[in-house]
């Protein structure tokens, strides 16, 4: 395994680390025999970074965790990332109590790595005017809480005074080479320049990015046919040298297999392994995407639509041409969750941090599906 230092992290940290928000599943539950073998596996191969959060998997996340690997292994062998949601942004009591929840649920008496979860410029405000910032700052400085950090979905443009309000440990952003030109590339600058270690999120654009069309994977397979595209995204992120851990949502051993792979010496990407990237991109620019990492922070749709089910299944059409759920599933939601139901209240736009026109995207995703329809 490949390990990094950086002044403000603990211990080396492994370049690889595991994200507990796509866990595998057993009959509508966490696979707690599969997910506990991945951990072993991910343990024996040196990764050292766990990151979780208060809501992943329903809020049982962070139960795994301690099942999995807290239970099972030496405490100083690993560390634990976990997030204050931003229900706990309003009220320092409600914060307080979240956080009594997920020690409990990790069955730790310190958290390694502790964020404000998915914030931009007025998430922090608001947990810096409810006395949230000050309080896990005493919980930092009590050795509750070992280093302070957030992730980030605000505007890009927000990301330089997020950064400039304290002296934060890290910063977990989203990153990822087809993103890049589009924004990412200035979080990443931005944190380079103000010294802030870097944790990636969506290195593969919640699995998008292992999904490439036949024309678009074909640069790939010609210039290494035994790696996968994962493999190609991790590591493009891992080659920046700002870059200390890369996050993978591994679901499955293949995967986690994979990873280790990558990521057993340091191998960043070679200059003409760069080309071979941007012969991919060019050849995705064709394609008429709808921008959704199916991250689904704009949940919550009054109507009942699920957003991210439906852009995701109308990516998956337009990568590979055809969509079970476009053609059946969605004909058997009652019309009220269906995409004609939006009353364009802009609730989803507000939370998504694509800034995607989820409206209009809308219409277009539930056309085709009516043109498909059978
Ligand atoms: S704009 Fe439409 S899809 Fe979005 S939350 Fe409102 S009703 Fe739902
Ligand atoms: S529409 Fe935006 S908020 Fe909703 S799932 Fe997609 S990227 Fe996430």
């Amino acid at each position: 395994m490949e390990y990094k230092t950086h002044e403000r992290l603990l211990m080396p940290v492994s370049r690889l680390g595991m994200g507990a928000m796509r866990l595998p599943m057993s009959g509508g539950e966490i696979d707690l025999a599969e997910g506990t073998a991945m951990i072993d596996r991910l343990m024996a191969a040196g990764v050292n970074y766990y990151d979780t959060a208060y809501m992943y998997h329903g809020g049982k996340s962070e139960g795994f965790l301690r099942k999995a690997l807290i239970e099972r292994h030496e405490r100083d062998k690993f560390t634990v990332a976990d997030k204050m949601p931003g229900e706990g942004s309003g009220s320092l009591a409600k914060a307080k109590e979240i956080f009594a929840t997920q020690r409990e649920r990790l069955g730790v008496d310190y958290v390694d790595y502790y964020m404000l979860h998915g914030i931009g410029k007025p998430g922090y405000i608001s947990f810096r005017d409810s006395g949230v910032v000050a309080w896990l700052e005493q919980m930092k400085a009590s050795g509750t809480i070992r280093r302070f950090g957030f992730s980030y979905h605000g505007s890009f443009d927000d990301y330089e005074w997020v950064l400039s309000q304290r002296d934060w440990d890290f910063s977990q952003i989203m990153l990822n080479y087809y993103d890049w030109s589009v924004g990412a590339d200035t979080l990443y600058h931005t944190a380079c320049d103000r010294g802030v270690p870097i944790i990636v999120m969506e290195p593969v654009r919640g699995g998008g990015l292992t999904r490439l069309p036949e024309n678009a994977r074909a640069p790939m397979r010609e210039a290494n046919s035994a790696a996968s595209e994962a493999s190609w995204a991790l590591r493009w992120c891992a080659s920046l040298p700002g870059v200390y851990v890369v996050l993978s949502g591994m679901s499955n051993t293949a995967q986690v297999e994979d990873n280790i792979r990558t990521f057993n010496a340091p191998n960043p990407l070679t200059d003409d392994e760069e080309t071979v990237i941007q012969k991919v991109l060019t050849a995705m620019k064709d394609l008429p995407l709808i921008a959704c990492t199916e991250c689904r922070y704009c949940a919550g749709c009054p109507q009942g639509i699920d957003i991210a089910r439906l852009f995701g299944a109308y990516n998956e059409y337009v990568r590979f041409a055809s969509s079970w759920y476009m053609m059946h599933e969605y004909w058997k939601k009652p019309e009220g969750g269906r995409a004609d139901a939006c009353t364009e209240c802009g609730f989803c736009e507000a939370k998504c941090p694509q800034k995607l026109g989820i409206i209009q995207e809308l219409k277009k995703a539930h056309k085709k599906a009516a043109e498909l329809k059978r």
